[in-house]
C-alpha cells in the first residue's frame, strides 16, 4: 500500500520581509518625474540600528533585523520583490536663491507598502538614502556617512515619539566602504519611511520649466492619495495649497514648542505633507538663545530658531507662486497663505498654555510669555530643563524652585516672572499635582542633545553600536521619568560647547 504524505510549503512566516508587499505608485507618473535605476551595493554591510516601532508600522517583525538578507535589502544590495526602484527629480530654493534642478541626488526610492497609519494613504514609502549616484547627484558621490545617518535615524524616531509629524526611520546600515567628506568617513545607508516624499520643490521643478502639464499631474497625485478628502473641494488645488499651509504652520509650531531647529529650510526639504523632512544639521535648543543658528554652514542665521516661523512662511509663498497656473487667480493663492499666521499664532499659543500647565485663556497671558522668553534669553537657560523642571513648581511654597530657578544666572529675574505665573495659576485655582502630570505629559526630559547624538557616534565608528540602540530606547519615551537614565537629561559636558554641526554628510 502506498501512502503519500502531503507535503506542505510553508509560506512566508508573518512579519517576514518576503510577506512585505511592495509597488510604486509615484512610478506611474510620466517618466520625466524620476529615473529608474537599482541602488549601487556597498561591501559587506552590517546593521548599525533598527527601529522596531517604525517596522511595526508596516508589519515587519523586528526580529528580522537580525537578518543577512534584511541586511542585504536595506543596503540596496538586493532589491526586494515589488521594488520599482527610482530616484525623483525636484528643484527648489536654498538659502532664498533659486537653486534650479535638484533631485533625489543620494536617495532611491524602492516603492510603498501598507502601513498602520491612520491617515491617508495607509501606507508608507520605502527610500535609501545613501544608496549610490543617481542623475540628480550633481557633484556629490551618492553616499552619506555613519554619522549623519545616525543623527537622522535617531532623529526621526525622536520626534515621532515627541508627537510630531516626520519621516521615519527603519534602520541604518554600514559599510566599512570609505567616502571623503573634511577627513575620510565609512559609509552608511538610512531607510527612511514617509506616505510621501514630494516636495515643495517638487511642485516648484515644474513651475520653473513651464511644464505646466507635469505640475497639474503632480497636484492630483498627491491629492489622490494623501489628500482625497480635497478632491470634492470647489477648488482643489487651492485647497491642498491651504492645508499644506496650514499644516506647515501647524509643524513650525510644534518645532518652535519644544526648541527644534532644522537648520536647512530650502524649499526642497520641505514636505508636501507637512511632516519633518530631510534631517540633516538640526538641533535641539539648549541654552536659550531666539537667535541660536544650528547649522554651522549657515553664516545669515537665515534658519535661526526664531526665523523658522517666518521662512517656513516664506517657502509656502514659494509653493503659492509654483500653484499658481493650477490655482488660477493670485487673490485665491494669498486667501490660501493667509491660513498660515492664524495656524501658527493659535497652534504655538495652545502649546504655551499646555506647557506652562494652564488650562484657562487671560487676554494678558501674552505678555506672561514674552517675560519669560526675555528671561530664558537673558540668562541663556536650558529650555528642555527649564519646562520639565517647571512642573515642579508649587504654587504656595517656593521651597520646590531651586531646579528650576538655578537654571538662571539671573535668579531674581527669574523670582519676578514666577511670582507672575503663580498669581496666574492662583486665579485657576490650579492644582499642583495634576498639573505637574499634565505639564509632564507635554514638556519632554530628554530630546536629542548633540552631545548624546556624538557620543552614540564615536562610538559606532569604532563599531560599538550599543550607545545608537540605548539613545533610541531612552528617546522613544521622551516624557517618562526613567529610572538610571537620568544623565541622558542633563546639561551638555563642557566639550560639548566646541561641537559645530554642517551641511557635510
Ligand atoms: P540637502 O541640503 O541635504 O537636502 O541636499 C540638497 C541636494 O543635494 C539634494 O538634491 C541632495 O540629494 C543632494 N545631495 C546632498 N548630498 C549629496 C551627496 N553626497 N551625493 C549626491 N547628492 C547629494
Ligand atoms: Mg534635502
Amino acid at each position: 500500500m502506498n501512502t503519500t504524505v502531503a507535503t506542505v510549503t510553508p509560506g512566508p512566516r508573518a512579519g517576514s520581509l518576503e510577506q512585505l508587499q511592495i509597488d510604486n505608485g509615484f512610478a506611474g507618473l510620466p517618466d520625466e518625474f524620476f529615473t529608474r535605476l537599482a541602488p549601487t551595493p556597498l561591501p559587506a554591510p552590517y546593521l548599525v540600528a533598527a527601529s522596531a516601532a517604525a517596522a511595526q508600522l508596516i508589519g515587519l517583525d523586528p526580529q528580522e533585523f537580525k537578518r543577512d538578507a534584511f541586511i542585504q535589502a536595506f543596503t540596496g544590495n538586493n532589491l526586494l520583490p515589488g521594488s520599482v526602484p527610482l530616484s525623483a527629480v525636484y528643484s527648489g530654493h536654498q538659502f532664498g536663491v533659486w537653486a534650479g534642478q535638484l533631485g533625489d541626488g543620494r536617495a532611491i526610492l524602492l516603492g510603498e507598502t501598507p502601513a498602520r497609519i491612520s491617515e491617508p494613504p495607509g501606507r508608507l514609502e520605502l527610500q535609501l538614502k545613501g544608496a549610490g549616484l543617481t542623475p540628480y547627484s550633481r557633484m556629490g558621490d551618492g553616499r552619506a556617512v555613519l554619522r549623519s545617518s545616525i543623527r537622522e535615524f535617531l532623529c526621526s524616531e525622536a520626534m515621532a515619539a515627541l508627537g510630531i509629524p516626520t519621516s521615519r526611520a527603519l534602520c541604518v546600515t554600514g559599510s566599512d566602504h570609505m567616502i571623503m567628506r573634511e577627513m575620510p568617513e565609512t559609509t552608511a545607508v538610512a531607510t527612511r519611511m514617509a506616505p510621501s516624499f514630494v516636495r515643495f520643490g517638487s511642485f516648484e521643478h515644474w513651475y520653473y520649466s513651464g511644464r505646466h502639464d507635469n505640475l497639474r499631474a503632480l497636484a492630483d497625485h498627491v491629492i489622490d492619495r494623501c489628500y482625497p478628502e480635497l478632491r470634492d473641494a470647489p477648488q482643489p488645488y487651492q485647497a491642498l495649497l491651504a492645508e499644506v499651509t496650514r499644516r506647515t504652520a501647524r509643524l513650525v509650531a510644534q518645532w518652535q514648542a519644544v526648541g527644534f531647529m532644522h537648520g536647512v529650510l530650502n524649499t526642497d526639504n520641505m514636505s508636501i505633507l507637512g511632516i519633518t523632512l530631510d534631517y540633516g544639521p538640526f538641533g535641539f535648543m539648549e541654552a536659550f538663545d531666539a537667535h541660536h543658528i544650528c547649522n554651522h554652514s549657515d553664516s545669515q542665521g537665515r534658519y535661526a530658531y526664531d526665523m523658522q516661523p517666518r521662512i517656513a512662511h516664506w517657502n509656502c509663498y514659494a509653493l503659492g507662486q509654483a500653484m499658481l497656473p493650477l490655482i488660477g487667480e493670485a487673490d485665491d493663492v494669498h486667501a490660501a497663505l493667509a491660513v498660515f499666521q492664524p495656524e501658527y499664532d493659535a497652534t504655538f499659543d495652545t502649546l504655551l498654555h499646555g506647557k506652562l500647565g494652564l488650562a484657562t485663556r487671560e487676554p494678558d497671558d501674552a505678555s506672561l510669555f514674552d517675560a519669560l522668553f526675555t528671561i530664558l534669553q537673558d540668562s541663556h537657560a536650558d529650555f528642555t530643563l527649564f519646562f520639565r523642571r517647571l512642573g515642579a513648581l508649587r504654587v504656595d511654597d517656593p521651597s520646590h524652585d531651586e531646579p528650576v530657578r538655578d537654571l538662571f544666572i539671573d535668579r531674581a529675574a527669574f523670582d519676578a516672572w514666577a511670582l507672575q505665573y503663580r498669581s496666574r495659576l492662583r486665579r485657576e485655582a490650579s492644582q499642583d499635582d495634576t498639573r505637574r502630570q499634565q505639564m509632564n505629559r507635554v514638556n519632554p526630559k530628554y530630546v536629542l542633545r548633540n552631545y548624546l547624538a556624538q557620543a552614540a557616534i564615536e562610538k559606532a565608528q569604532k563599531k560599538d553600536f550599543s550607545e545608537v540602540a540605548h539613545l533610541l530606547a531612552v528617546l522613544e519615551h521622551p516624557f517618562d521619568e526613567q529610572a538610571g537614565n537620568e544623565a541622558y537629561a542633563a546639561l551638555p559636558p563642557d566639550w560639548a560647547a566646541h561641537l559645530e554641526v554642517s551641511c557635510s554628510s
